[in-house]
């Protein structure tokens, strides 16, 4: 071997060591059994605490039918990107649904969330005279989106309002973008949605929202945070939400007004250079909306375990975050103690997986436990009792919550 080969060898061994002496090494998990409440790993059955599948979407029979009829009708494969031949009338349709579940004139669809983030600030803001404002707990996507893009990017804390209006007030750039997410993928906190929207109205900037959480659990049949607040499309221009998560499906989409999402569906290039959605997750996709109208029971139930967790939390003594929403963060502080405490919980028959940096800020490692409509309220009983004397054992009870 080469003296250049063996250096770079050694490279990759010394970070992979590193992180393991860190504890931030991932592990991966598989799953032997369709993503539910219940799920099996290493042929033993747990109850999933950490999925998105937030509404019991992803195994729902009625979903799992209409992706075996997309497949009978329109194959596996979509062939080719949206602007070549990929696009069906499975997609068409997904749009028209979406834009009118949002209120929104138009909609554009992507393989995943990840990519119409990236096509929204590569569309909308290209070059250094333009600026992104984000909040600093966005998801990578949005801040690898600045990253990518050649535009400028102004951070702002967390849900702080004031300093984002100051940055606002301080930058003389062409375009102004501001994005946030709308429910924080790991605090599971809510954006003040209607001062952002009033800032940005009043500083011209283009607000964007990112409801990956928001969509399908929150607003009248899971329409989302902005419509729930009654943000339409000049409040927010942009509204980004996944099909993966609530939907139980995958892939995303971007609403909007007709004239954003057309110069979208010209220069995002993850949708022009990209292959498109499978149609069969588009005709699943569709049914998880018609889902959300027809068992709308599925968010009262939600949000009643959420209730009696945060209920239960607080009688134990758990030190859970200020979330009213179905991501319970659970602060350990050191990613050793996240990863002892989710094995711990593996142990018990919980899968919770530990939250641990770049993914969250250092010193911030948790568990993010989410709560489904699939799970019943003996579950979140169980989880409540399993964590009291788990975190006891693991000295949580001493860490603040944060
Ligand atoms: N935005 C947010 C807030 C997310 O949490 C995620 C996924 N974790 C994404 C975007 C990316 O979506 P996808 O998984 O469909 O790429």
């Amino acid at each position: 071997m080469g003296k250049d080969r063996r250096e770079i060898d050694n490279k990759v061994l010394n970070q992979l060591d590193e992180l393991k002496r860190k504890s931030l090494f991932r592990n991966r998990k598989t799953i032997e059994s369709a993503q539910a409440s219940r799920v099996v790993l290493n042929g033993k059955t747990f109850i999933n605490f950490c999925s998105n599948d937030y509404l019991g979407f992803a195994n729902h029979p009625k979903i799992v039918k209409a992706f075996k009829r997309g497949a009978d009708k329109y194959g596996v494969g979509s062939g080719a990107s949206s602007l070549v031949c990929g696009r069906s009338k499975a997609h068409l349709e997904l749009e028209e649904e979406v834009a009118k579940i949002t209120g929104r004139d138009k909609a554009i669809l992507f393989s995943s969330g990840y990519l119409a983030n990236l096509a929204i600030v590569g569309s909308f803001a290209q070059t250094r005279k333009d600026c992104v404002f984000q909040d600093k707990l966005n998801h990578a996507s949005m801040l690898d989106a600045s990253q990518i893009s050649r535009s400028k990017l102004v951070r702002y804390p967390h849900l702080d309002v004031s300093r984002l209006g100051e940055a606002l007030s301080s930058e003389r750039t062409n375009t102004k973008l501001v994005l946030t997410d709308s429910i924080f993928s790991m605090d599971g906190d809510i954006a003040p949605l209607r001062e952002i929207a009033e800032l940005s109205a009043r500083h011209e900037a283009m607000l964007v929202v990112d409801e990956a959480h928001g969509f399908g659990v929150f607003g009248e049949h899971g329409s989302g945070v902005l419509r729930d607040l009654n943000l339409d499309q000049r409040d927010a221009p942009l509204m980004m939400a996944t099909f993966g998560k609530a939907l139980g499906c995958a892939g995303a989409f971007v609403a909007g007004a007709e004239n954003n999402i057309e110069l979208m569906i010209q220069k995002a290039r993850t949708y022009i250079y990209s292959t498109a959605l499978a149609p069969a997750v588009a005709v699943a996709a569709n049914e998880g909306l018609r889902l959300l109208v027809s068992e709308s029971w599925r968010q009262e139930h939600l949000f009643a375990l959420i209730k009696r967790f945060r209920e239960g939390a607080r009688l134990t003594g758990l030190p859970i975050m200020d979330s009213i929403s179905h991501i319970q963060p659970l602060i350990t502080g050191s990613a050793d103690k996240a990863t002892k405490l989710s094995e711990t919980l593996l142990k018990q028959g919980l899968l919770i997986s530990a939250i641990r940096p770049p993914t969250v800020p250092k010193n911030s490692s948790r568990l993010r436990i989410t709560l489904s409509a699939d799970h019943s309220e003996e579950d979140v009983d169980l989880l409540l009792d399993v964590l009291a004397s788990c975190c006891f054992e693991t000295g949580m009870e001493d860490h603040e919550s944060a």
